[in-house]
């Protein structure tokens, strides 16, 4: 075999944040990257995605280690998030010196009066964009206001990123190639008020620490990656593959949540539930009752 017809080496990763008890939704997509992974002979990571220090607890990191192992799955190496926001400076640092960052200095009662009180306030995949106020400052404002104290969080300018690097592509195993779309998500805030690095900058910033090659996840953040693939032309990382699953729902179609009673894996196994032939359900497509993967 020539060296170019040799197989990838697959990475994968799991990537939770330590919220809340994992639910059978976190396991059905873990088991799908770490199946990914081994199929071939390739490595699956775990990375604690704890960024947001106000609501995730160290309790709920170990319940993400017991809740793997007790699936029967076992990682390759492990990244801890709140270990590493001098990467996430870093990162932030060269978009401010490419010029396509604004502070914003909106409060989320501010946004939503000024979301009222226009006529056509423009909508993204996840609900209405951030109307760009701050982006209207003039520098000085910028500057007097920073030098203030005022407090402050940094967005990204996606009409100046995509000036920037022109038209990009991603590709979704599933969905197909992507073209990346200004408006999926607007303006994200890429460091927080009081959150160092925001779930978008660090992700991307990681992905590629960490050597991701093809990047598992549900497709409830399918409409994250048009703004994760700008970040990545913009920092010029190296771009994986994506695989967004359809996402495990309840009875009445609804997508489980962290505190979606009864379903956690914690629960399942104080109810006697044994964590492999879950996992070995799962794979083969059998949902406890009530519960089913989401239509295509
Ligand atoms: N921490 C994110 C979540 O739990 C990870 C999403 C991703 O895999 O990129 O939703």
């Amino acid at each position: 075999m020539s060296q170019t017809d040799s197989p990838r080496h697959l990475v994968t990763r799991f990537a939770p944040s330590p919220t809340g008890r994992l639910h059978i939704g976190h396991g059905y997509s873990a088991l799908q990257a770490y199946d990914l992974a081994k199929e071939s002979g390739g490595t699956f990571l775990l990375r604690i995605e704890d960024t947001d220090v106000t609501r995730c607890r160290p309790e709920f990191t170990d319940g993400i280690y017991e809740d793997l192992r007790w699936l029967g799955l076992d990682w390759d190496g492990l990244m801890i998030q709140s270990e590493r926001f001098a990467a996430y400076e870093a990162a932030l640092d060269r978009l401010k010196a490419l010029g396509v960052l604004y502070p914003c200095f909106c409060t989320r009662g501010d946004i939503a009066r000024e979301l009222a009180a226009s006529l056509h306030a423009p909508h993204g995949a996840d609900g209405p964009l951030y109307p760009g106020t701050c982006r209207h400052l003039s520098e000085t404002e910028r500057i007097e206001r920073i030098v203030r104290g005022d407090p402050h969080s940094w967005r990204l300018d996606m009409g100046d990123a995509l000036a920037l690097t022109g038209p990009l592509i991603w590709h979704d195993a599933i969905a197909g190639d992507m073209s990346v779309e200004r408006d999926a998500l607007g303006d994200l805030i890429l460091k927080g008020r009081d959150r160092p690095a925001s779930y978008h900058l660090a992700v991307v910033v990681d992905d590629a620490a960490q050597g991701v090659t093809d990047v598992v996840r549900g497709r409830d953040v399918f409409p994250s990656t048009h703004a994760h693939r700008t970040l990545q032309a913009l920092l010029d990382l190296p771009v994986p593959i994506y695989r967004h699953h359809a996402l495990i729902v309840d009875a009445e179609g609804k997508r489980l949540a962290k505190r979606s009673a009864g379903l956690s894996l914690a629960e399942l196994r104080a109810r006697g539930v044994e964590g492999r032939q879950l996992a070995d359900d799962l794979r083969a497509g059998r949902f406890p009752v009530g519960i089913s993967l989401d239509a295509p």
